[in-house]
């Protein structure tokens, strides 16, 4: 994500400091860690701006929507081909390189041109690991439908 490209919106000081908060940000925070985090500069600022400017930001491609965290939509500035994995307990979520990948066999690509690749692995991190006494689900049971 170019820092002060544009969003298609006007550049108000608040917009700036999304913007910078967003950079090179790789916790992939939901919309509420970066009201929180921007808001401490600027108290003035609503949850809604936040919003707006995700979703501007979304529009062109600047920031990823992911869904894997079932409680909050999260965003992620880094918009090239990567997977994730995601704690199933504290839902950090955590970056996964490209070159773990699945290939689809012919015979289910059924033609399709594909253009877009995204893995999703569920687990509990090393700390959720340690406090967790029960067994982890199977990822049957994690996955949402
Ligand atoms: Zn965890
Ligand atoms: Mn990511």
């Amino acid at each position: 994500m170019e820092r002060y490209r544009d969003i298609g919106l006007k550049l108000t000081p608040q917009r700036v400091a999304i913007l910078d908060f967003l950079q090179g940000n790789r916790k992939h925070p939901s919309a509420e860690d970066i009201y929180r985090a921007v808001h401490r500069k600027f108290p003035t600022m609503s949850l809604a701006t936040v919003y707006t400017t995700l979703s501007a930001l979304k529009e062109k491609g600047n920031v990823l929507e992911l869904t894997l965290d079932p409680d909050k939509k999260r965003y992620d500035p880094e918009t090239g081909l990567h997977n994730h994995l995601i704690c199933v307990s504290c839902k950090r979520i955590v970056d996964v390189p490209d070159d773990v990948h699945v290939d689809l066999p012919d015979s289910v690509k059924q033609d399709f041109a594909i253009i877009k690749r995204h893995v999703e692995f569920y687990g509990l991190c090393p700390k959720c690991k340690k406090e967790h006494t029960t067994p982890v689900k199977e990822a049957s049971d994690v996955r949402r439908s």
